[in-house]
Protein backbone atom coordinates (compact mmCIF):
# COMPACT_ATOMS: atom_id res chain seq x y z
CA UNK A 1 0.00 0.00 0.00
CA UNK A 2 1.23 3.76 -1.33
CA UNK A 3 1.38 6.32 1.70
CA UNK A 4 -1.45 8.99 1.10
CA UNK A 5 0.13 12.69 1.72
CA UNK A 6 -2.42 15.04 2.97
CA UNK A 7 -2.01 19.08 2.66
CA UNK A 8 -5.41 19.65 5.14
CA UNK A 9 -6.66 21.94 7.37
CA UNK A 10 -8.34 24.09 5.75
CA UNK A 11 -10.59 23.15 7.18
CA UNK A 12 -9.53 20.76 10.15
CA UNK A 13 -13.04 19.96 9.93
CA UNK A 14 -13.21 18.51 6.50
CA UNK A 15 -9.98 17.02 6.87
CA UNK A 16 -10.90 14.71 9.94
CA UNK A 17 -13.50 13.64 7.10
CA UNK A 18 -10.91 12.75 4.97
CA UNK A 19 -9.17 10.80 7.96
CA UNK A 20 -11.84 8.65 8.33
CA UNK A 21 -12.89 8.00 4.68
CA UNK A 22 -9.54 6.99 3.80
CA UNK A 23 -9.62 4.35 6.68
CA UNK A 24 -13.14 3.09 6.24
CA UNK A 25 -12.25 2.32 2.31
CA UNK A 26 -9.02 0.79 3.28
CA UNK A 27 -10.84 -1.48 5.60
CA UNK A 28 -13.53 -2.39 3.12
CA UNK A 29 -11.22 -3.10 0.42
CA UNK A 30 -8.98 -5.25 2.67
CA UNK A 31 -10.82 -6.13 5.39
CA UNK A 32 -10.08 -6.73 8.80
CA UNK A 33 -7.40 -4.28 11.24
CA UNK A 34 -6.56 -2.67 7.80
CA UNK A 35 -5.85 0.84 7.95
CA UNK A 36 -4.45 3.91 5.46
CA UNK A 37 -1.04 4.49 5.51
CA UNK A 38 -0.92 8.45 5.37
CA UNK A 39 0.98 11.46 6.45
CA UNK A 40 -1.19 14.72 7.07
CA UNK A 41 0.10 18.21 7.14
CA UNK A 42 -2.22 20.51 8.52
CA UNK A 43 -1.77 24.00 8.43
CA UNK A 44 -3.50 26.82 10.61
CA UNK A 45 -6.43 27.70 8.36
CA UNK A 46 -6.25 31.70 9.45
CA UNK A 47 -3.34 32.14 7.91
CA UNK A 48 -4.59 30.70 4.53
CA UNK A 49 -7.78 32.54 4.92
CA UNK A 50 -6.33 36.26 5.23
CA UNK A 51 -3.97 35.37 2.15
CA UNK A 52 -7.09 34.47 0.18
CA UNK A 53 -9.10 37.32 1.07
CA UNK A 54 -5.89 39.36 0.20
CA UNK A 55 -5.40 37.91 -3.08
CA UNK A 56 -1.96 36.50 -2.09
CA UNK A 57 -2.17 33.73 -3.49
CA UNK A 58 1.91 32.90 -4.46
CA UNK A 59 2.40 32.86 -0.93
CA UNK A 60 -0.48 30.67 0.05
CA UNK A 61 0.96 28.37 -2.46
CA UNK A 62 4.26 28.89 -1.08
CA UNK A 63 2.77 27.52 2.33
CA UNK A 64 1.11 24.18 0.27
CA UNK A 65 4.14 23.67 -1.35
CA UNK A 66 6.54 23.41 2.15
CA UNK A 67 3.57 21.41 3.27
CA UNK A 68 4.19 19.28 0.57
CA UNK A 69 7.81 19.14 0.74
CA UNK A 70 7.42 17.98 4.00
CA UNK A 71 5.21 15.41 3.43
CA UNK A 72 7.20 14.03 0.34
CA UNK A 73 10.61 13.49 3.09
CA UNK A 74 7.81 12.06 5.22
CA UNK A 75 7.13 9.05 3.18
CA UNK A 76 4.23 10.04 1.15
CA UNK A 77 4.19 8.88 -2.06
CA UNK A 78 1.36 10.85 -3.82
CA UNK A 79 -0.73 14.34 -2.68
CA UNK A 80 -4.41 15.30 -1.97
CA UNK A 81 -4.62 19.06 -1.26
CA UNK A 82 -7.88 18.48 1.05
CA UNK A 83 -9.45 21.48 -0.34
CA UNK A 84 -11.44 22.41 -3.89
CA UNK A 85 -10.69 26.15 -3.58
CA UNK A 86 -6.48 25.87 -2.60
CA UNK A 87 -6.35 23.76 -5.98
CA UNK A 88 -6.58 27.56 -7.55
CA UNK A 89 -2.40 27.28 -6.34
CA UNK A 90 -1.69 23.16 -7.50
CA UNK A 91 0.88 24.20 -9.76
CA UNK A 92 2.89 25.41 -6.84
CA UNK A 93 2.36 22.13 -4.98
CA UNK A 94 3.07 19.86 -8.34
CA UNK A 95 5.75 22.05 -8.61
CA UNK A 96 7.33 21.50 -5.41
CA UNK A 97 7.50 17.58 -5.10
CA UNK A 98 8.63 14.77 -7.48
CA UNK A 99 5.27 12.71 -6.22
CA UNK A 100 1.90 12.91 -7.76
CA UNK A 101 -0.83 15.00 -6.73
CA UNK A 102 -4.38 13.86 -7.44
CA UNK A 103 -6.12 16.64 -8.46
CA UNK A 104 -9.77 17.05 -6.70
CA UNK A 105 -11.01 18.95 -10.25
CA UNK A 106 -9.80 16.00 -12.29
CA UNK A 107 -11.61 13.22 -9.42
CA UNK A 108 -15.13 15.18 -8.94
CA UNK A 109 -14.87 15.47 -13.35
CA UNK A 110 -14.75 11.62 -13.53
CA UNK A 111 -17.30 11.24 -11.41
CA UNK A 112 -20.09 13.60 -13.68
CA UNK A 113 -18.84 11.98 -16.74
CA UNK A 114 -19.30 8.46 -15.59
CA UNK A 115 -22.70 9.17 -14.13
CA UNK A 116 -23.31 10.52 -17.73
CA UNK A 117 -24.30 14.43 -17.09
CA UNK A 118 -23.96 16.89 -19.37
CA UNK A 119 -24.63 20.13 -16.66
CA UNK A 120 -23.78 20.20 -14.02
CA UNK A 121 -24.22 23.00 -10.67
CA UNK A 122 -21.20 23.86 -9.01
CA UNK A 123 -21.47 24.73 -5.50
CA UNK A 124 -18.21 26.17 -3.54
CA UNK A 125 -16.74 29.32 -2.12
CA UNK A 126 -16.56 32.34 -3.99
CA UNK A 127 -13.13 31.68 -5.69
CA UNK A 128 -13.79 28.33 -6.71
CA UNK A 129 -17.71 29.46 -7.85
CA UNK A 130 -16.08 32.32 -9.95
CA UNK A 131 -12.80 31.65 -11.49
CA UNK A 132 -11.96 29.68 -13.59
CA UNK A 133 -9.12 27.46 -12.02
CA UNK A 134 -11.80 24.67 -11.08
CA UNK A 135 -14.52 25.50 -13.39
CA UNK A 136 -12.66 24.74 -16.29
CA UNK A 137 -11.26 22.22 -15.33
CA UNK A 138 -13.82 19.83 -14.95
CA UNK A 139 -15.70 21.26 -17.39
CA UNK A 140 -15.08 19.97 -21.28
CA UNK A 141 -16.75 18.89 -24.11
CA UNK A 142 -20.08 17.55 -23.67
CA UNK A 143 -20.23 19.05 -20.16
CA UNK A 144 -21.32 22.23 -18.49
CA UNK A 145 -21.04 23.79 -15.60
CA UNK A 146 -23.19 26.51 -14.59
CA UNK A 147 -22.79 28.95 -10.97
CA UNK A 148 -25.68 30.02 -8.50
CA UNK A 149 -26.70 33.83 -9.05
CA UNK A 150 -24.57 36.43 -7.57
CA UNK A 151 -26.79 36.35 -4.40
CA UNK A 152 -26.91 32.55 -3.71
CA UNK A 153 -22.94 32.61 -4.34
CA UNK A 154 -22.97 34.99 -1.55
CA UNK A 155 -24.82 32.42 1.00
CA UNK A 156 -23.20 29.76 -0.29
CA UNK A 157 -19.37 31.48 0.69
CA UNK A 158 -20.42 32.42 3.29
CA UNK A 159 -22.14 29.95 5.08
CA UNK A 160 -18.75 28.00 4.41
CA UNK A 161 -16.68 30.64 6.52
CA UNK A 162 -18.60 31.11 8.87
CA UNK A 163 -20.29 28.07 9.69
CA UNK A 164 -19.19 25.03 8.46
CA UNK A 165 -15.42 25.75 8.97
CA UNK A 166 -16.05 26.04 12.16
CA UNK A 167 -18.07 23.14 12.70
CA UNK A 168 -21.69 25.11 12.86
CA UNK A 169 -24.47 22.97 11.41
CA UNK A 170 -27.63 24.81 10.81
CA UNK A 171 -30.80 23.97 9.39
CA UNK A 172 -31.63 27.61 8.09
CA UNK A 173 -28.32 27.30 6.11
CA UNK A 174 -29.39 23.58 4.80
CA UNK A 175 -33.09 25.05 3.79
CA UNK A 176 -30.90 28.09 2.19
CA UNK A 177 -28.69 25.60 0.56
CA UNK A 178 -31.84 23.48 -0.67
CA UNK A 179 -33.24 26.64 -2.31
CA UNK A 180 -29.76 27.33 -4.01
CA UNK A 181 -30.07 23.62 -5.40
CA UNK A 182 -33.67 23.77 -6.68
CA UNK A 183 -32.55 27.18 -8.48
CA UNK A 184 -29.44 25.51 -9.93
CA UNK A 185 -32.21 22.82 -11.32
CA UNK A 186 -34.56 25.06 -12.05
CA UNK A 187 -31.58 26.25 -14.45
CA UNK A 188 -31.30 22.84 -15.77
CA UNK A 189 -28.88 21.77 -14.00
CA UNK A 190 -28.82 17.43 -13.65
CA UNK A 191 -26.30 17.20 -10.42
CA UNK A 192 -25.07 19.32 -8.03
CA UNK A 193 -21.03 19.39 -7.35
CA UNK A 194 -20.85 19.89 -3.44
CA UNK A 195 -17.28 21.84 -4.64
CA UNK A 196 -16.26 22.55 -1.34
CA UNK A 197 -14.54 19.77 0.77
CA UNK A 198 -17.17 21.01 4.26
CA UNK A 199 -20.39 21.28 2.20
CA UNK A 200 -21.12 17.25 2.68
CA UNK A 201 -21.36 17.98 6.18
CA UNK A 202 -24.42 19.97 5.49
CA UNK A 203 -25.97 18.31 2.21
CA UNK A 204 -26.81 14.94 1.36
CA UNK A 205 -28.42 13.16 -1.23
CA UNK A 206 -31.44 13.14 1.08
CA UNK A 207 -31.24 16.97 0.38
CA UNK A 208 -31.73 17.36 -3.25
CA UNK A 209 -33.89 16.53 -6.23
CA UNK A 210 -31.21 15.88 -8.09
CA UNK A 211 -27.64 13.35 -7.58
CA UNK A 212 -24.47 15.02 -5.68
CA UNK A 213 -21.24 14.70 -6.12
CA UNK A 214 -19.15 14.65 -2.70
CA UNK A 215 -16.08 16.04 -3.47
CA UNK A 216 -14.05 14.91 -0.12
CA UNK A 217 -15.51 11.63 -0.64
CA UNK A 218 -14.82 11.04 -4.03
CA UNK A 219 -11.05 12.42 -3.79
CA UNK A 220 -10.81 10.11 -0.41
CA UNK A 221 -12.21 7.22 -2.67
CA UNK A 222 -9.77 7.66 -5.43
CA UNK A 223 -6.61 8.20 -3.06
CA UNK A 224 -7.50 4.99 -1.93
CA UNK A 225 -7.56 3.35 -5.51
CA UNK A 226 -4.62 5.19 -6.12
CA UNK A 227 -2.72 3.99 -2.68
CA UNK A 228 -3.82 -0.06 -3.42
CA UNK A 229 -2.76 0.38 -7.29
CA UNK A 230 0.15 -2.03 -8.10
CA UNK A 231 3.53 0.00 -8.62
CA UNK A 232 4.61 3.38 -7.90
N1 LIG B 1 -12.64 23.41 2.26
C1 LIG B 1 -13.16 24.38 1.37
C2 LIG B 1 -13.03 23.98 -0.09
O1 LIG B 1 -13.06 22.82 -0.38
C3 LIG B 1 -13.02 25.82 1.68
C4 LIG B 1 -11.90 26.24 2.57
C5 LIG B 1 -10.77 26.80 1.76
O2 LIG B 1 -10.89 27.96 1.39
O3 LIG B 1 -9.85 26.09 1.50
O4 LIG B 1 -12.97 24.80 -0.96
Amino acid sequence: MKTIGLIGGMSWESTAEYYRLLNERVRERLGGLHSAKCVLYSVDFAEIERLQAAGRWDEAGEVLADAARSLQAAGADLLLICTNTMHKVADHVVAAVDIPLLHLADTTAAAVRTAGLRRVGLLGTAFTMEQDFYRDRVAGPGLEVLVPEADDRAVVHRVIYEELCLGIIREESRAAYGEVISRLVASGAQGIILGCTEIELLIGPEHSPVPVFATTRLHAEAAVTAALAPGR
